[in-house]
């Protein structure tokens, strides 16, 4: 294992972003594009629940001389809450890949229908179906694509507008799916080779006793760790969650979650630096 003398050597990296092959606004080319002016060396695309932006990423990498890691972002539950998995250093042409996201693009497509549904029924517009559909264009539709439409139809003055609302946890448009558990996201990562790590972990509006609750059971699954850097979390929060790493002897990984160039409160390659010789990066680096 290696030192954390050694981290000044790491190359500048990237573990978590997203294009339009999910809800970010940029092609997967433009977006390693901009994260090779932004200095980044390594990174990992990471799309809600596909992985059709992953060639074109790789291709881009390859000819800016940078490092990629397949990844992705899994929409899973757990009880009854959803939590999104950070799959790292997959393999997109593992079988098991197939018949795991067609079943999420199923559940994504039928909850956009009673999305527009429960919320046409409430006055907005007819067309709100279509619009997201237009917005999400080959992508994964999501929820950030009907924010998108609400603002572009000026019934909102911003996409959080939406989610508060409209779109979030016990709004009209909230509609529960029914996504795999957690345990399947764990298992179907790792079985194509891949980290298993939960995403942004404070993010889910659990205390923190909840959220040991959570990584425990996370953990009794089979987890290899979760993410520790991430836009918004606080130096007071990445101490407990290296508490957490430490007892349950995990991994941390860290990204952006990127999404687009409009939120000025998110760049590529900018993240709180966590020194520790847990981070995944270490692992990725030695790997090759
Ligand atoms: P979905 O996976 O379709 O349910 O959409 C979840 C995505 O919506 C997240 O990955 C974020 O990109 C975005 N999102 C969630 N909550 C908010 C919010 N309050 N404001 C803006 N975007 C949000
Ligand atoms: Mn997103
Ligand atoms: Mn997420
Ligand atoms: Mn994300």
């Amino acid at each position: 294992m290696k030192a954390d003398t050694q981290s000044t050597d790491l190359p500048c990296f990237d573990l978590h972003m997203h294009s339009t092959a999910s809800d970010g606004a940029l092609s997967p080319q433009a977006l390693v594009e901009l994260a090779s002016q932004n200095g980044v060396q390594l990174l990992a695309l990471t799309d809600h629940d596909t992985l059709a932006g992953q060639a074109e990423a790789a291709a881009a990498a390859e000819r800016l001389d940078m490092r990629f890691i397949p990844g992705v972002e899994l929409t899973c539950r757990w009880n009854k809450r959803v939590i999104h998995l950070l799959g790292l250093n997959i393999d997109p042409d593992h079988e098991g890949w197939k018949g795991y996201l067609e079943h999420l693009s199923c559940l994504r497509n039928q909850r956009a229908e009673k999305i527009a549904k429960k919320l046409i029924g409430k006055g907005l517009p007819d067309n709100l179906l279509e619009q997201a559909k237009a917005l999400a264009g080959d992508g994964q539709i999501g929820r950030p694509h009907f924010a998108r439409a609400l603002l572009e139809a000026g019934l909102v003055s911003s996409e959080s507008e939406a989610f508060d609302r409209f779109l979030g946890q016990g709004k009209p448009g909230d509609v529960k799916a029914e996504w795999p558990d957690m345990s399947e996201a764990i298992s179907q990562v790792q079985k194509s080779g891949g980290y298993a790590l939960l995403a942004h972990p404070t993010k889910y509006n659990l205390t923190f006793s909840r959220l040991r609750i959570l990584l425990a059971e996370m953990v009794a699954a089979g987890v290899d760790g979760f993410e520790i850097a991430y836009p918004g979390v606080s130096q007071e929060q990445i101490g407990l969650l290296m508490r957490i790493a430490d007892q349950h002897d995990l991994q941390v990984s860290s990204g952006s979650d990127f999404h687009t160039p409009k939120h000025r409160w998110t760049h590529l390659g900018r993240f709180p630096r966590v020194e520790t010789h847990r981070h995944l990066i270490h692992a990725l680096v030695a790997g090759g």
